[in-house]
């Protein structure tokens, strides 16, 4: 089968490397498309999205690539966009002028009441402890249930082409250490969430990039997520959200037998504007 990655950082943003040798290590392990989605910059500062007086650098960088290597393989040129509520979307038209060939959107942070700042639900503990402590009363549920009311906002408002890592909110729960996947809000939360991405016919990306991989469950989304998906027939795309050129086909493998397992006979990828569907093999 065809590997292909469409969610990709690099030195632009929070990743380390330049966007070529991302390209020569796709071109080592015989990848047909190589995508880049560095984060776009948001309207406060922060240290892990592009800057904003860097975005048109990045988007030349990326066009230069795409024309030195454009008998080799096919390289494109997107942004992993933020929605935060009441400041920014996928959906934001500024978008659309940027001459994008894909982007994923992503719901990565929520408004610390207290401090007015942004931080990581997917970060560190210490962050979710602040955030629980000074936003949501310290009750896990009123978190969860935030970020789960924004990735359904994003998705109603569209403008994206995958969904970027579903679950990614269950990146610190390490061992159950702050809810657990089977209470029945949980699953309510999660079950809604994919109502809402059949309905608007969104494709959702099976990310295999957490930094924290212990097993097959530190994918995103979750197996049982994944299996619930495949019963509502949601296409899906296989991504590492790669942070080093090394992790461009990271847990692969792994990745491909728990959609196997979830029910899972096709992927999708990206070719020009079209989404083909390939059989796993
Ligand atoms: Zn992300
Ligand atoms: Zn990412």
């Amino acid at each position: 089968m065809i590997y292909t990655n469409f969610h990709t950082h690099s030195k632009y943003c929070d990743g380390s490397g330049d966007p070529e040798e991302y390209v020569l290590r796709a071109l080592e392990l015989g990848f047909t498309a190589l995508g880049f989605s560095s984060h776009a910059p948001l309207p406060f500062e922060n240290d892990w999205t592009l800057e904003k007086r860097d975005l048109t650098g990045y988007l030349e960088d990326i066009d230069k690539l795409k024309n030195i290597y454009k008998d080799k393989i096919e390289i494109y040129k997107g942004l992993e966009i933020d929605y935060i509520r009441d400041l920014m979307s996928p959906a934001d038209r500024k978008y659309s002028s940027l001459n994008l060939d894909f982007s994923i959107g992503s719901v990565h942070v929520q408004k610390d009441e207290r401090t007015g700042e942004f931080p990581g639900i997917d970060y560190t503990e210490h962050d979710m402890d602040q955030l629980l402590e000074n936003t949501f009363s310290n009750d896990i549920t009123l978190l969860i249930k935030s970020y789960y009311k924004d990735m359904r906002e994003m998705i109603s408002q569209g403008g994206f082409t995958f969904l970027g890592h579903l679950d990614v909110v269950k990146k610190t729960n390490n061992g159950s250490k702050y809810f657990s996947e089977n209470a029945r809000w949980y699953r309510e939360e999660v079950k809604n969430t994919l109502a809402a991405v059949k309905e608007k016919g969104v494709i959702m990306e099976v990310n295999t990039g957490n930094s924290r991989w212990e097993n097959k469950t530190s994918i995103f989304p979750s197996p049982w997520i994944l299996r619930q998906a495949r019963q509502m027939d949601i296409p899906v795309i296989l991504s590492s959200d790669a942070h080093r050129p090394d992790r461009i086909d990271a847990h692969f493998p792994e990745a491909l037998q728990v959609l196997k397992d979830a029910g899972y006979r096709e992927t999708v990828y990206l070719k020009g504007k079209k989404i083909i569907s390939q059989k796993i093999s």
